[in-house]
């Protein structure tokens, strides 16, 4: 006898708001009564699949796994940038008119319906670290900005972070004692190779371009508490993504 699989529930907001942060970063705010069964799973780096409907939304209830064998759906991976009563907030690259997600967020506006799947995650900032480093671009700047801002008070912290333009940088609203340094995409790896890392017990959230994440990993290789992970690769749109990763686990 086969046991039946568990579904992962959809969880369905409507768009309440959208403002510009930089010129290449959106944020797209969405509530509504399905909030309430959105678990929070207490990380920083807490993130969603949004569902996307090439021949558009389906009458009644939404079987993931069947509509995605079916070519009915494809997925995008997003960070919960924040979360209040009301509101989920997520907050998209706007990488130009290639691709679906950055697209979509740059156009929607009030009334639109936000389906995903999730959260899942794995990060969140040891309070008992001696020191903190933060490395990533712009599609890991809202969980670079999340865990931040999740530092306890006077907690020592170093953030790298790639932006094409500096109008794309943005202010963490935290208490701890924090040296940002924003370099360009080209010299991140050797930004964060020529970092002296201090003694002690260290965290580090390392998140961004792939083949970036991929030269860093030995450089972190002596830390304490490491999260490393390829958000997203240079000519692959997602699904081709996901897919290279897991044949690379193979
Ligand atoms: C756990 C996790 C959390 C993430 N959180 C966020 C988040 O909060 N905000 C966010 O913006 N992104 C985030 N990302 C990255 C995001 O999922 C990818 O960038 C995704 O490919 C964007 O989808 P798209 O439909 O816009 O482009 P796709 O259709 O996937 O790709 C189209 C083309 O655009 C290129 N491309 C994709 N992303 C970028 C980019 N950021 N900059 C330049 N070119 C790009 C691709 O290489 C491809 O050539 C996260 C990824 C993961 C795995």
């Amino acid at each position: 006898m086969t046991t039946p699989q568990r579904q992962r529930p959809v969880h369905a907001l409507t768009v309440t708001g959208t403002e510009w942060l930089t010129p290449h970063m959106v944020r797209v705010r969405a509530g509504g009564p399905g909030l309430a069964a959105v678990p929070d799973n207490g990380c920083t780096d807490a993130y969603v699949k949004l569902l996307f409907f090439p021949d558009g939304r389906p009458e009644g209830a939404i079987d993931p796994a069947a509509l995605r064998a079916a070519g009915r759906l494809v997925t995008r991976t997003y960070t919960i940038r924040a979360r209040t009563a009301d509101e989920l907030v997520i907050d998209f690259v706007h990488h130009g008119d290639v691709g679906l997600a950055g697209p979509w967020a740059a156009a929607a506006k009030p009334g639109d319906d936000l389906l995903f799947l999730g959260p899942g995650g794995g990060y969140a900032p040891a309070p008992e670290a001696d020191w903190h480093l933060f490395v990533g671009d712009t599609a890991a700047l809202p969980a670079i900005a999340a865990g931040i801002e999740a530092l306890p008070v006077g907690a020592r912290a170093t953030a790298l972070i790639a932006v094409d333009h500096p109008a794309d940088e943005v202010k963490f609203d935290t208490t701890a004692d924090l040296d940002v340094r924003w370099v360009s995409p080209d010299s991140l790896v050797e930004e964060v190779r020529a970092v002296a890392l201090p003694t002690g017990s260290g965290h580090v959230f390392a998140h961004g371009e792939t083949g970036a994440m991929k030269q860093l990993r030995p450089v972190f290789a002596g830390v304490d508490r490491l999260s490393l992970s390829g958000y997203w690769r240079k000519g692959m749109a997602e699904p081709e993504f996901q897919e290279s990763k897991r044949t690379d686990a193979a």
